[in-house]
């Protein structure tokens, strides 16, 4: 099948890959997606990657129920205001009206933090550090498969600490892995720097958040860590006993990346031709393709194939041998080009004959005849030097698209050109942040550098650069 063109119509390209690469299905649930085996092979690496990441921060992860109590929400007064409009609220249950309405976790702040009131009595039980791997529920009006859906994956680290400084190391920590995750794994360079206060998690001292720009231009929020306020703690009345034995209150924090990294996997390396996986999180490394004759004894080619399968998983490599007979080579090609997979061994029995094999990367669509003796070798180099190449990629494409430009009349109109973000000047006035929703964008993240001069609004003196973008 023909993708849209990615260069005319990216927005169609998206919803079509994702369908045609088979990461996902549509479902009778409005705003609520399949995610179907190759997708979710493509997450479960991820999760795999980041779980051993949270762990080697003494994270551990636990599993809490999918529903909460709506007066929870209600004790924490900006964090409801943030989520009032997108919650899923069940008002009936065993046949009778509830009681209490329970709302579907929008996330799970409120219900791990009334645990956490339980768990801890003393000093001693902290730093108390928490992970959960779980679905949760925002009610979405225009969703769009993996960015924005109204069920979506994804972990939510909460952390409760003795001190600030602790926590504000916590939140730093992880910041520091989903950065590295982002960029070594998937490829994908990122930008981190604070939320403005509209734009931060609603109740939140401060949010760090990570943020990477898709071909088009649009701000593509990868997640996020935060430092919660006091309030949280005292809301759930959260007191223990410090080490001089007066009552006190932990610091906590919060962090969390969904399923929305496969979205932005998809769209910062695609191509016309599909997905192009980094190779360090696709779900199938290698794909292998024996060059079937019809009517003859395959059999030579077919083990040629098999052998080359079983040495590249005694190194660790995702292998798979395509030895469907009723599908033409030309066929399969496409296919695999399709779901992205960073290498292609093509086998035939002349190949065999000179005793080689064919190897062709998806990144860069090129073939190579390499002799059977070195081609685990060779693809265990190449696959290195493909998932390399493409964070350089990513790395220089963003960079071409970041524009210094000093006032909104200028750039404004602009962001509706694609493949442009915009780095400028703010006074931090909040009146001034407003101004952008006229060409419907918004503040991606402050930025430590302060290179502009004045703000590109008001004129008044600018407190910092900040990154300005329509976003995802
Ligand atoms: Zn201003």
């Amino acid at each position: 099948m023909k993708l849209p063109n990615i260069k005319e119509n990216f927005a169609d390209w998206y919803n079509e890959v994702i369908y045609a690469s088979e990461l996902a299905d549509q479902s009778p649930v409005r705003g609520c997606i399949v995610i179907r085996p190759y997708g979710t092979a493509l997450w479960e690496n991820m999760k795999s990657v980041l779980d051993e990441k949270f762990k080697q921060h003494g994270v551990q992860n636990a599993l809490f129920p999918l529903l909460i109590p709506e007066s929870f929400l209600k004790r924490e007064a900006e964090h409801i205001e943030g989520f009032a409009p997108e919650l899923a609220v069940v008002t009936h249950a065993g046949g009778k009206k509830l009681e209490e309405n329970l709302v579907i976790r929008p996330t799970s702040e409120t219900m791990i933090h009334f645990m956490f009131a339980k768990w801890i009595r003393s000093w001693r039980d902290l730093p108390l550090k928490i992970n959960q791997w779980a679905n949760v529920m925002r009610w979405e009006m225009r969703p769009r498969a993996f960015l924005r859906t109204s069920e979506f994956f994804w972990q939510e680290g909460h952390t409760a600490h003795l001190t600030q400084e602790e926590a504000n190391k916590m939140v730093l920590d992880i910041l520091k892995e989903y950065v590295d995750f982002a960029e070594n794994y998937l490829a994908i360079s990122v930008i981190t720097g604070l939320k403005s206060d509209a734009e931060k998690f609603p109740g939140a001292d401060y949010t760090y958040t990570f943020e990477s720009f898709m071909p088009d231009g649009k701000g593509l929020q990868m997640g996020t860590s935060h430092l919660l306020s006091q309030n949280f703690a005292k809301s759930f009345d959260m007191k223990f006993q410090d080490q001089e034995g007066k009552q006190s209150f932990p610091y906590l924090t919060s962090w969390g990346v969904s399923t929305r990294l496969i979205g932005a996997t998809v769209m910062a390396h695609g191509d016309d031709k599909g997905l192009v996986l980094p190779p360090k999180i696709a779900p199938i490394q290698v794909v292998i393709i024996p060059i079937l004759k019809k009517d003859a004894n395959n059999q030579a080619t077919l083990d040629a194939a098999y052998k080359i399968k079983d040495s590249l998983i005694v190194k660790g490599i995702r292998v798979l041998v395509d030895d469907n007979d009723q599908q033409s080579p030309g066929f399969k090609f496409n296919n695999w080009e399709m779901k992205g997979v960073p290498l292609r061994i093509e086998v035939g029995p002349r190949d065999l004959e000179n005793g080689q094999a064919i190897v062709a990367d998806r990144l860069g669509m090129n073939k190579e005849a390499v002799v059977l003796t070195n081609i685990i070798n060779y693809s265990e180099a190449l696959l290195l030097k493909v998932q390399k190449e493409m964070f350089e990629r990513s790395k220089i494409q963003q960079n071409k698209m970041l524009h210094k430009i000093a006032k909104l009349s200028e750039f404004g109109p602009l962001l509706d050109t694609d493949g442009i973000y915009i780095k400028t000047g703010w006074c931090k006035n909040p009146a001034c942040e407003k101004e952008l929703k006229n060409f419907k964008a918004s503040t991606r993240c402050l930025l430590q550098t302060h290179e502009l001069v004045d703000c590109f609004y008001c004129g008044e003196k600018s407190k910092g650069d900040v990154l300005v973008a329509r976003s995802y």
